[in-house]
């Protein structure tokens, strides 16, 4: 069980997938870039959480739901959490996580929710099998199956996410079409670094052109 103290944010796991030194930049380094992309993103989950919370029928629905797992030393906040009611005093905890694009040819998105789900499963001591993403460029919902290999995932990229923070180093950029949508292109300059192979190599080219 890991302590309140060495718990890492739920949205790690996805910028882990999508790239670690994306996940270092952010995790390590503290480094945040708003593009318009995240500020879309910011503002549609702004928007989900300022709706509160109601009931429709047989579910209830819950926004900015705190969320915590001290077996995976996980933290964060799920969008919607919606209650189907399956028995008189039985309620099954769906997650939905809302996304401001359309789905991504990786699976980040799916590994972040079942990170969720896991999460509840802990702290309501109840089985979730499944829970929803939402994008908002389709304005379609995919409806995700937490399984085992699923889980196992969140596990493993949970500790590589742990081993590259205690490590405290950031990987060198690599280049890639998911850099075209990167809010931290910027800074990272995957182009001009990763040519170089290091900032060091870098930074040495730079003074060698001045
Ligand atoms: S620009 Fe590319 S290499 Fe750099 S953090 Fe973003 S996705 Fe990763």
């Amino acid at each position: 069980m890991f302590e309140e103290d060495d718990l890492i944010m739920i949205s790690a796991l996805q910028h882990y997938v999508f790239c670690p030194r994306q996940c270092a930049l952010i995790h390590i380094e503290q480094v945040w870039a708003e593009s318009r992309l995240t500020a879309e993103g910011r503002i549609m989950h702004e928007k989900v959480h300022e709706e509160g919370n109601e009931s429709r029928g047989s579910v209830r629905i819950a926004r900015g739901v705190p969320l915590r797992s001290l077996r995976l030393g996980l933290v964060g906040v799920a969008d919607v959490v919606e209650f189907h009611r399956v028995e008189r005093k039985v309620w099954q905890p769906f997650p939905v996580e809302y996304k401001r694009g359309k789905p991504k040819p990786d699976h980040s998105d799916s590994i972040q929710l079942c990170a969720q789900a896991m999460c509840l499963e802990e702290m309501l001591d109840i089985a979730v099998p499944q829970g929803a993403l939402f994008y908002g460029k389709t304005r379609r919902r995919h409806d995700v199956i937490f399984d085992d290999s699923l889980k196992a995932e969140v596990e493993k990229t949970a500790q590589n996410i742990r081993a590259l923070i205690a490590s405290g180093c950031t990987p060198e950029p690599v280049y890639a079409k998911r850099c075209e949508s990167c809010s931290l292109v910027a800074t990272c300059l995957p182009k001009q670094i990763g040519r170089h192979k290091s900032v060091k190599r870098y930074l040495e080219g730079v003074m060698k052109e001045t």
